[in-house]
């Protein structure tokens, strides 16, 4: 098939390197644009960016021209968004105006009750929201993927949803990856632990109840459940580690639990989307997984694995689940979702 051509807004931060790396050698997708801020514009990539992630920068990359991060600058059709939060919601409102397919991962627009916050094998129904996007006289749309810690929580819990999710106490222990170049000085963070990333404890508390609530045709109806999470950072690299206690209205047996994830298929696997892994949530059944050194690359970081399920005195279970935090919880998220609005004719 003939490639459909992408940009990245924002591609010379950690976030859209990121991008670049995981859309090398896509099957449907070739990133012909860049963009960045003026600082950035009018130079060829490679010397715009201080590259940082493993291995080389792609040299498809290296000579594209940054442009600015203006509609008018012959952006593709469909473009990924890694923008600093501080300018993400106008200049993606923007592109979406102009009508630009814009697949972010910034949070500013995540919960607005017509922007779709999508987990493809969550609630890929949710992508009926975008139809109401236009009647805000907008020619394209808006699509966002959840925080990175939401991801692996909301992965962890969905197949238990079928049981009645009511009560959910979360706490995380989140790698330095997540808080982007330079993040937090090492000599705050070896040896250490922080108890506190700004902003994340609420964007876990109400992301999770958007994502796994029921598309209502013009809103989303929440799951009408409580969340409470506690959000560390650890001095770990790569992959958010999530110790969850749950309530369930059901009180199933472990061992319906237990199937339930050892079963859970869905529809990114259905229709073979290219970053959909072939088992979205992986139970191991090791006292000691998952480990993000050991579990968090699995899948090509695509996959959100989990372990240690057992009753929990306070709630009814708990378990660990565990997600790469670049890649399923930012562009590899991303990357799905556009794959999915391809896949379900959204971007013809
Ligand atoms: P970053 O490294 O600071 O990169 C920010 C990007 O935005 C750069 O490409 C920058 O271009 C561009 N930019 C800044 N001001 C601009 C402007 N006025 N106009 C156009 N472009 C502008 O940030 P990041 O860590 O990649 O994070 C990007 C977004 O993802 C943020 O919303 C963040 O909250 C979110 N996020 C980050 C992570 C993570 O792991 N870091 C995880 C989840 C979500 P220049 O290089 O030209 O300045």
């Amino acid at each position: 098939m003939k490639k459909i051509e992408v940009g990245v807004l924002g591609a010379t931060g950690m976030v859209g390197q990121n991008f670049i790396r995981f859309l090398e050698g896509h099957p449907w997708f070739e990133l012909a644009w860049v963009g960045a801020s003026d600082r950035s514009a009018g130079k060829p990539y490679a010397e715009a960016t201080a590259w940082r992630l493993d291995g080389p920068m792609p040299e498809t990359v290296a000579k594209l021209v940054v442009q600015e991060c203006r509609p008018e600058t012959k952006a593709p059709k469909l473009v990924f968004s890694a923008m600093d939060a501080s300018v993400a919601t106008e200049i993606e409102r923007a592109f979406a105006e102009a009508g630009h397919y814009v697949v972010s991962n910034s949070r500013n627009h995540r919960m607005e009750p017509d922007v779709p916050l999508l987990v493809p094998e969550i609630n890929p129904d949710h992508l009926g929201l975008v139809a109401h996007q236009h009647r805000r006289g907008w020619k394209g749309a808006i699509v966002t993927n959840p925080n990175c810690s939401t991801v692996a929580l909301t992965m962890g819990l969905v197949p238990l949803k079928p049981f009645g999710i009511e009560k959910v106490v979360a706490t995380t222990m989140q790698a330095v990856s997540g808080a982007g170049y330079p993040g937090v000085a090492s000599f705050d963070i070896v040896g250490n632990v922080i108890p506190f990333i700004s902003g994340e404890e609420g964007k876990m508390e109400t992301e999770t109840l958007k994502i796994l609530g029921e598309f209502a045709g013009d809103h989303v109806e929440f799951l009408p459940a409580k969340v409470s999470a506690h959000c560390n950072r650890v001095p770990v690299l790569d992959g958010h580690t999530v110790a969850v206690s749950v309530a369930l209205r059901d009180k199933p047996h472990l061992k319906d639990l237990i199937h339930a994830y050892e079963t859970f298929t869905a529809l990114p696997q259905k229709l073979k989307l290219p970053s959909a892994p072939p088992k979205p949530v992986l139970y191991l059944h090791e006292e000691n997984r998952p480990q993000p050194r050991r579990d968090a690359g699995r899948g090509n970081g695509m996959t959100v694995t989990v372990g240690r399920l057992r009753t929990c005195p306070v709630l009814d279970y708990k378990f660990v689940c565990l997600a790469h935090n670049t890649i399923r919880g930012a562009a590899g998220a991303a990357v799905l979702n556009a794959e999915l609005m391809y896949a379900q004719g959204l971007l013809k």
